[in-house]
């Protein structure tokens, strides 16, 4: 059964419509072909996810690390093809698309990586890390100049001609990151998917690349899909949030409501792991082992073998998305229940 799409609302950006719908995904899945001992299997990296973000909001994916957020974004943009589903960009079916298509999508949707160093040619200058999404766009004929425009947005991140040319390896990692977001910018993208952007910064760097992506989205009214495993920044930057477990949404609503009053027991002990100031540490709750092989998933619900609240129920059946009144989806037999 597909799942239901959580909507991110409306938005008022400068640059695009109120409300303008950027990214639908829809039933996306991703399985892997491995060999284990021998045998053929799949890896079920994503299985039927579902989401949308209008212009100027950022919808964030949270979750452990391997619960398939990333292998979300890269499947989103087509670096790895999809199992199932289909994809959305602007109306244009990004599923779909042949090779030449997906080359014109492709300058509407950007991303910034964790390492933004291993995305920048080592051998180029900051200059023509930046011009070389134009030029690869043939933009240089329609009238742009790529070394005006490679200008503009080095002085848009805080950077300054001098650091035009030298070579990525000259920069800390916060120049690097603001040099990864002037180069997503580049094309004027309606989306960029931002993987860990900031989680290799010291907490001081990450708050300025986070207030330098901020102000971009408010000028250019972009669609972030931001994944991260940092609550604490997904807190500040996010309208929506989207959990994960094991390549599944499970909970999914808007960021005041999750963090607020998260209901599925997976979100609350992602939650409570988050240091508050005068927080109590006993309210924290661990998690029991390690999350399930994504091979051989449990059966019903996947975060049964690991969750105080399951029931009898929830080692057969899965349980599906549910709308609860308060706008969030969720995917529980026991919490949440209307
Ligand atoms: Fe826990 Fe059952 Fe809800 Fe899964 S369905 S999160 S096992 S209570």
């Amino acid at each position: 059964m597909r799942s239901e799409n959580f909507s991110s609302g409306a938005a008022s950006p400068k640059g695009r419509d109120d409300a303008h719908q950027v990214l639908l995904v829809s039933g996306l899945t991703k399985e892997f072909d491995v060999k284990q001992n021998g045998r053929r299997l799949k890896l079920h990296a994503v299985s039927d996810v579902s989401f949308e973000i209008a212009a100027g909001q950022t919808f964030a994916l949270v979750g452990e690390s391997g619960c398939g957020k990333s292998t979300v974004g890269r499947t989103i943009l087509r670096l790895l093809e999809p199992t199932a589903g289909e994809v959305f960009l602007d109306g244009a079916n990004v599923t779909s698309a042949s090779s030449k298509q997906l080359k014109g999508l492709r300058r509407n949707m950007q991303m910034i990586f964790q390492d933004p160093y291993s995305s920048l040619d080592p051998r180029s200058r900051i200059i023509d890390c930046i011009r070389e999404p134009l030029l690869i766009q043939g933009l240089h004929k329609q009238g742009v100049d790529p070394t005006e425009r490679a200008i503009s947005l080095m002085h848009r991140v805080g950077l300054s001609l001098e650091h035009a040319f030298r070579f990525p390896h000259e920069f800390s990692g916060g120049q690097r990151q603001r040099i990864g977001l002037a180069r997503a910018l580049a094309l004027n993208p309606a989306l960029i998917v931002c993987d860990e952007p900031v989680s290799a910064l010291d907490v001081s760097i990450q708050a300025q690349v986070i207030n330098l992506m901020r102000e971009a989205q408010r000028d250019f009214g972009l669609a972030y899909l931001f994944i991260s495993h940092d609550m604490g920044v997904v807190r500040l930057i996010s309208n929506m949030v989207g959990v994960m477990y094991l390549g599944k949404l499970v909970e999914c609503g808007p960021t005041d409501v999750i963090f607020g009053d998260p209901l599925h027991p997976y979100t609350q002990a992602l939650l409570s792991a988050v240091p508050r100031i005068g927080g109590n540490k006993d309210a924290q709750i661990t998690l029991k082992g390690d999350q399930p092989s994504a091979i051989f998933p449990p059966s019903g619900c996947p975060f049964h073998p690991r969750c105080s609240r399951a029931i009898s129920r929830c080692s057969t059946a899965a349980p599906t998305m549910s709308r609860l009144n308060d706008g969030r989806l969720i995917s529980c037999h026991v919490s949440g229940v209307n």
